[in-house]
């Protein structure tokens, strides 16, 4: 798995959800569909009178979300920027090409109250159910960098088991201190609460 296949799977799931946050710091999602892809990037197209695109402007950050039929869950955090004036058109004909629909939403001329913002550069976490041991990666397009969430196990660690025998996944590693399989773990915190000696970390 890699950022690029995630970006084609996302594409086959066609229409994803977008989170923004509102004025009030509250949360705002909606399902988008027109958007198109490039390798290691994609725009997608809203109308410039939505709270959608206040909020893209104000604040810029969104989470996007797609889980295909496999169980596969595939998210993808950034910040989404206008593309440039002069590429405005060619990128809203793009996406109306991909998309007919778009042409019932907003016909001949009244696409330009729409706009296209890109985005460029975001963390992208993989999340794979559908299998055993559960699979997750985070990968990264752009600039951005990666951030590590989860449970880590420190020198505390006395290796009395506890952890193991409450363990899902069953992907804590024999050690000293132990070690939690990163790529396997289901950030559940089960080994959390049962560790006698404090040792484990949560980094969320
Ligand atoms: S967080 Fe859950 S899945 Fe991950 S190591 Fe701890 S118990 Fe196992
Ligand atoms: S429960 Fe805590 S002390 Fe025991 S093996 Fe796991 S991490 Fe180490």
């Amino acid at each position: 798995m890699d950022a690029k296949t995630c970006l084609k799977k996302l594409e086959y799931v066609g229409v994803l959800a977008f989170a923004t946050v509102d004025s009030e710091g509250a949360p705002q999602i909606r399902n988008i569909s027109a958007i198109h892809y490039n390798n290691d990037s994609f725009y997608f197209f809203t109308a410039r009178g939505k709270a959608f695109c206040k909020e893209l402007m104000t604040d810029g950050r969104v989470q996007v979300l797609g889980y295909t039929k496999y169980k596969e869950m595939i998210r993808l955090s950034g910040v989404a920027k206008p593309v440039p004036d002069d590429r405005q058109s060619e990128c809203i004909d793009v996406i109306f090409e991909e998309q007919p629909y778009l042409k019932n939403v907003y016909p001949g001329d009244t696409r330009s109250i729409g706009i296209v913002f890109e985005i460029t550069d975001a963390c992208i976490e993989y999340f794979n159910l559908g299998i055993n041991p559960i699979f997750r990666e985070t990968y990264t397009i752009g600039s951005a960098a990666a951030k590590f969430k989860g449970y880590k196990i420190t020198d505390a660690c006395i290796n009395c088991g506890a952890c193991l025998d409450v363990c899902p996944q069953k992907c804590i590693d024999n050690g000293s201190p132990r070690v939690i399989r990163q790529n396997n773990c289901l950030h559940c915190g089960a080994c959390f609460k049962a560790c006698p000696a404090g040792a484990i970390e949560a980094v969320n």
